[in-house]
């Protein structure tokens, strides 16, 4: 990581520092050619009051992206808020009945089973809060957001809880927990508290309820605990989102004063007082950031990398190494581009041209001046590496290389 933090003597200095180096950290991604998205996210173990990330784009990044192309919603999926999806209104509450359902513990063996569409279902998950089993509801094909639950308990620890503890709490074999008389704290996903008739686990080995209702438990909080999906309603407009995955390549943080009291770093204001400073803390993975952007510019002939990135700029490559008007024209445009600033690399092995022609798209150098028999008439050809060549003359040669930088 490349690290950096900022100190200031009050939240509005922090405000201003924070500012700038979130410009700072834009323009650098702007001119890695980044595709990427800044979010919202968990401060997580740094804690602070805000942080954000720059998630580059990649199908392989390991983080989920709650997007909305209405509103413009750019959120970690770990933060993002989910509404509920209202169940519409029966007029009937059906009777709490005990069913056998022999076998089936998982939410799609039971579905199967029971035959009943999967938003019909209740999943009660035992997690273990700061070490209290907590049971949590959500919806049959929802999942539990672990940094929702932990904010809610201002928990240090939130992790599902062993079998010892499950068997214990539901007097049954995991895969049948449920609401009814469930032997720990229960709650629930503020979308539960919108359905009717549902099925739960019994907390007996082999059985499930069905017509389970609210009057049939007691939960200690409705609160907002599960993962946004895809294609859920946005939080923020109503609209829909879509998911994307990232990598984080860089993060900032308002840390404010949590490291300052905790280092008892202070300073003297005008007053004489002692005050705590205000921190920031700001990272970029300059390892990640490559991997990113090998994984964004990618083709079937390697890696075609930034102009301003690349490891040479120019690849001249020598057609024929046995012809000295060929090796000394490309020694003496080496020479003349490198005087001109630019990042050129000589081919001069004793290869065949297909070769290298491969070997410099394989590195990915933006551009290759290749010298061959037209030396002749005084041409070469400059090719970008995606697209086609043209040829110039050797006089204006380093001139139309210095125009495309
Ligand atoms: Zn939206």
């Amino acid at each position: 990581m490349k690290d950096a933090y900022t100190f200031d003597k009050d939240e509005a200095g922090l405000d201003v520092s924070y500012q700038k180096q979130f410009n700072a950290y834009k323009n650098i991604m702007d001119r890695l050619h980044l595709e990427y998205r800044i979010v919202r996210a968990d401060t997580g173990v740094m804690g602070g009051l805000l942080s954000e990330e720059f998630q580059a784009l990649a199908p392989l990044g390991e983080d989920i992206l709650v997007l909305c192309d209405d509103c413009g919603l750019s959120s970690n999926i770990e933060v993002c808020a989910a509404k509920p999806e209202l169940a519409s209104v029966e007029d009937t509450l059906e009777e709490l009945t005990l069913v056998e359902t022999p076998n089936s513990r998982t939410i799609e063996e039971v579905v199967d089973f029971l035959h009943r569409d999967v938003k019909k279902f209740v999943k009660t998950l035992i997690y273990n809060i700061d070490g209290t089993p907590v049971a949590v509801m959500v919806r049959g094909d929802r999942d539990v957001n672990e940094v929702k639950l932990r904010k809610l308990y201002g928990a240090a620890n939130v992790e599902l809880a062993d079998p010892e503890t499950v068997v214990k709490v539901t007097n049954a074999d995991i895969g049948f927990a449920g609401p009814v008389g469930i032997g720990c704290e229960l709650i629930m996903d503020e979308e539960v508290s919108h359905m009717y008739n549902f099925v739960t686990g019994a907390n007996k080995t082999g059985y499930h309820y069905t017509g389970v209702n609210q009057r049939d438990f007691t939960a200690a909080k409705v609160a907002d605990l599960r993962n946004i999906q895809d294609g859920d309603i946005c939080p923020v407009c109503g609209g829909r989102v879509h998911f994307a995955h990232g990598i984080e390549v860089g993060n900032t943080f308002k840390l404010g004063t949590k490291y300052a009291k905790a280092l008892d770093l202070q300073y003297l204001d005008s007053n004489n007082q002692l005050q705590y400073v205000w921190m920031g803390s700001y990272g970029i993975g300059p390892a990640r950031a490559m991997a990113a952007l090998a994984e964004q510019n990618v083709d079937e002939n390697g890696i075609n990398w930034p102009k301003d990135l690349a490891p040479y700029q120019v690849a001249i490559v020598i057609i024929s190494m046995k012809d000295e008007q060929q090796v000394a024209i490309a020694n003496k445009l080496h020479d003349e581009l490198q005087a001109a600033g630019i990042e050129v690399i000589l081919d001069d092995r004793e290869e065949r041209p297909g070769v290298k022609f491969k070997d410099m798209e394989l590195i990915g150098i933006p551009y290759r001046i290749t010298v061959g028999r037209g030396v002749k008439d005084g041409k070469v050809e400059l090719k970008p590496r995606i697209g086609e060549s043209v040829e110039v003359s050797i006089e204006d040669a380093v001139n139309e290389v210095k125009k495309l930088f």
